[in-house]
């Protein structure tokens, strides 16, 4: 899958966490000796656990990271959630690409409702992100 790729590539780790420690879904920083470190809502669904790495990825795919000094950008976040969606097609389940960029172009909300919902993904990949997590 395309996100196993981009995790490799990037050396990217991740570590799930509390939500009280971060205050999204999830997070990635650069680590200073090299790679990445995606932190986690170990408490979130599979689905936007699924969903939110690959929105972590997308911001690294896109060189759209945000630095200490840098605001929350809605603009930014509606471009990494679509190229979100493409590092998942292959991980989607029959069907599935086509609907969740019909949800994407009508809504964010829309988007995270149908992510929420069970059969969103194939459950080999689903399967990985449990290997993947520990
Ligand atoms: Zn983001």
């Amino acid at each position: 899958m395309k996100i196993q790729e981009l995790l490799r590539d990037h050396a990217i780790a991740i570590q799930q966490v509390d939500r009280s420690k971060i205050r999204s879904n999830a997070v990635i920083f650069r680590v200073p000796d090299g790679g990445h470190i995606i932190f986690l809502d170990r408490g979130l669904p599979d689905n936007l656990k699924l969903f939110s790495l690959a929105h972590e990825a997308a911001h690294l795919d896109l060189g759209l990271l945000y630095t200490k000094t840098s605001q929350y950008d809605m603009g930014i976040e509606r471009r990494v959630d679509r190229r979100a969606i493409d590092l998942l097609e292959d991980a989607l389940a029959p069907g599935m690409y086509a609907v969740l960029l019909e949800k994407f172009d009508a809504s964010e909300g829309a988007l995270f409702g149908c992510l929420a919902k069970d059969a969103v993904f194939r459950p080999e990949a689903l399967a990985w992100l449990k290997g993947s997590l520990g």
